[in-house]
């Protein structure tokens, strides 16, 4: 079985390009160039060096010796939340403000829900010194306000937009809008392991350094480099896709992808959508979707804004459908509680996405000398107000 994107753009029966025609010329420039320009020599070099000396890299593989104890399995944690700005999103805009450059453009758009993509894209333009728009729903810049403040701050400009539920997928409606208009000069960052091909490949190769990582980390902890279990949180899926790359043929190595089940999958307000979605097309391609059974996209709902999302990447839609990734599903409070757990076991405040993945060592019950992998996706300082007002602090 394949894993890894097919010639055509597609994960089994999972992917494509679906798009309107007048987008065709642009995402046809990126699927016949984005190879050969991430594996010319130049890229790569800047692409490692930057990682390195901006972002921070490699990130720690951790023991997480005490919550290791609680559980009795060997826990280890891929430190993506000390990453600059506090999540993995910032090894994917890196690598697309480098892929921009070299295809010549020079104004750089974006959508984003929370934020967190948004302050990842204009923290790589003021790098780079490229003009940079975030289309960002009326609703989430009501209740983003310092992420919105970061993005302006580091010189973009936040675009808001007023259709719709003024939220995430109406922001990615206004994006492609102006890509539409712009076709020539302008790059569009897509934040996760989604979009039509060659998207989700393009994301999840430059999400692929943790992976890469963790391989010979664990081999200087462990003796190895393979783990019995990586396990990442999915919303787009780019975290998880990064974390199970090099590990996604190694058939010793199992995967567990974990969702969000919001106040539980059958409550009408989840995000699970390995459970929840049927087959349909949404941010051009093919993929599992939560919706209605005319075909509506269902409004997902999490605690967590980076897993508050109807869709899953492509990848995962197979991953899911194969069976070679064990989906889970944890609610609002079970993550939360991991995310507390956390704060007193290991000094360490998750992201609240992060605490989802955290949360399966109360679900599932592993072997006392398993080595269990867990992304750590990003740090909790952006969810401290949802910390305070869940646990009245
Ligand atoms: C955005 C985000 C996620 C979800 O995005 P993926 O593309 O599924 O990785 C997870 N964790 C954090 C900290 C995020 O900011």
């Amino acid at each position: 079985m394949n894993y890894n994107v097919n010639e055509k753009g597609y994960y089994g029966e999972f992917g494509g390009a679906f798009i309107p025609e007048m987008l065709y010329p642009n995402v046809e420039e990126l699927r016949q160039k984005y190879l050969e320009v991430m594996n010319e020599p130049s890229f790569k070099e800047e692409f490692n060096q930057l990682l390195k000396d901006y972002v921070g890299r490699p990130s720690p593989l951790y023991f997480a010796k005490r919550l290791s104890k609680k559980y009795n399995t060997k826990i280890y944690l891929k430190r993506e939340d000390l990453n600059h700005t506090g999540a993995h999103k910032i090894n994917n805009t890196i690598g697309q403000i480098l892929m921009a450059k070299r295809l010549g453009k020079t104004r750089i758009i974006a959508e984003t829900g929370a934020g967190q993509h948004g302050v990842a894209t204009a923290t790589v333009c003021a790098l780079m010194g490229l003009e940079c728009i975030v289309y960002m729903g009326e609703i989430d810049i009501a209740r983003q306000a310092p992420n919105v403040a970061r993005m302006k701050m580091l010189g973009a400009k936040v675009m808001p937009a007023k259709s719709g539920s003024r939220t995430l997928k109406d922001a990615t409606n206004e994006a492609i809008r102006d890509w539409i208009n712009n076709p020539v000069n302008t790059h569009y960052i897509i934040g996760s392991a989604i979009g039509p091909h060659p998207y989700p490949d393009m994301v999840t190769r430059f999400q692929a350094i943790i992976s890469e990582e963790i391989k010979w980390q664990l081999k200087e902890h462990e003796g190895r480099e393979n783990p019995d279990y990586v396990v990442a949180c999915i919303g787009g899926g780019s975290n998880a896709a990064g974390t199970y790359y090099h590990y996604l043929h190694e058939e010793d190595v199992n995967i567990i992808a974990v969702e969000a089940a919001g106040h539980g999958v059958d409550s009408g307000e989840s995000a699970a959508t390995s459970v929840l979605g049927k087959e349909g097309i949404i941010h051009g391609c093919k993929t599992l979707l939560m919706q209605t059974p005319d075909g509506q996209i269902t409004e997902p709902y999490s605690i967590s804004a980076g897993l508050d999302y109807p869709g899953v990447g492509p990848m995962h839609a197979h991953l899911a459908k194969t069976g070679r990734a064990e989906f889970m599903s944890i609610t609002d409070d079970e993550a939360m509680n991991a995310g507390l757990e956390l704060c007193k076991l290991e000094g360490i405040i998750p992201a609240i996405e992060s605490s989802h993945a955290l949360a399966i060592f109360e679900q599932k019950t592993f072997k006392p000398d398993d080595v269990v992998v867990v992304s750590l996706s990003g740090r909790g300082d952006k969810d401290l107000q949802n910390y305070i007002e869940y646990f009245d602090i």
